[in-house]
């Protein structure tokens, strides 16, 4: 089996200034997880390791980086997904968790449950021992900035984050093992100015975050108010079936957003280790490691380079 990892940082009108840290970080992703699956770590474990590095770069709205509320609160949403027995683990609203995507993997592999949200999900990390940050630990400068503009009067629709230059990307990754073993893995701090409790499509699977040892995985990003709707990531699994490839597969299923006027991508893996990303914003940060390239990253459209 060839082993494979992908990893994408958001997909958005990422500005030209921000370009080289949007590489940098998803090579830095990859790097630690190819770590781990080249020397014959799982799937599961490759993708948790890619999203945590990417929880640690401020670049990204995920873990250190994310963005505010609207009462100055930082609620962090994660899923991960393991292929082989459709197992899965989610956080959704919780608050002072660095890595939020260790925290979905706890739920799936020590509770009964495959989500836990806001209060409960913090006591489960209380409970288990997790090491709690305030909320200051998880803001950079831009954050607060933009909270101030926000609480000043600005109310412009979400929709127009996904099309003009602003700080954003959810993170994920998506993973094959020398055992065939598929996984995904997707971590956010949510969308601009979202009201308290507001869970989008991350933590869900099947939406933000899908692993099926038959079919493929998938990691999304963009609007999650459409990508639900859609349910995206399982949308671009499903057709994966026939063989079909993660290009086409992946751009069909990008195609039902449409439908919702939805912004956001995906990055796609079947089960032969064929990868691809799909989107329709101006650019998304995303890379691919496997034996036969090495690690290729890329924010534009066209092929990924070293
Ligand atoms: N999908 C995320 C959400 O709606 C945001 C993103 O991907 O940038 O919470």
């Amino acid at each position: 089996m060839p082993i494979v990892l992908a990893v994408h940082g958001g997909a958005w009108n990422i500005p030209d200034a921000a370009v080289e840290a949007h590489r940098e970080g998803v090579r830095e992703a990859l790097r630690a997880g190819w770590a781990a699956l080249s020397e014959g770590g799982s799937a599961l474990d490759a993708v948790e390791i890619a999203v945590r590095v990417l929880e640690e770069d401020p670049t990204f709205d995920a873990g250190v980086g994310s963005r505010l509320n609207r009462e100055r609160k930082v609620e962090l949403d994660a899923s991960i997904m393991c292929g082989r027995e459709l197992n899965a683990g989610a956080v959704a609203a919780v608050q002072r968790v660095r890595h939020p995507i260790s925290l979905a993997r706890k739920v799936m592999e020590e509770t009964h449950h495959v989500m836990l949200c806001g209060q409960g999900a913090s006591q489960f990390a209380d409970e288990i021992g997790m090491k709690r940050c305030r909320t200051r630990d998880l803001l950079v400068g831009r954050e607060l900035e933009r909270y101030e503009r926000v609480m000043a009067g600005d109310r412009r629709p979400v929709q127009e984050e996904f099309e003009k230059p602003a700080p954003m990307g959810t993170v994920g990754a998506i993973a094959m093992d020398g055992r065939g073993n598929l996984a995904a893995a997707t971590s956010t701090g949510g969308i601009q100015d979202k009201m308290p409790g507001r869970v989008g499509d991350t933590p869900i699977p099947g939406s933000g975050t899908f692993a099926d040892n038959k079919l493929g995985a998938a990691s999304c990003t963009g609007h999650g108010e459409k990508i639900m709707r859609v349910v995206l990531a399982k949308a671009a699994v499903d057709r994966l079936a026939g063989d079909v490839h993660p290009s086409t597969a992946g751009m069909g299923a990008l195609s039902t957003m449409r439908r919702v006027r939805g912004k956001g991508g995906l990055i796609l893996l079947d089960r032969y280790g064929r990868v691809s990303a799909r989107f329709n914003t101006p650019r998304m940060a995303r890379g691919v490691a496997d034996e036969a390239k090495g690690l290729r990253v890329g924010v534009d459209r066209g092929a990924l380079r070293r």
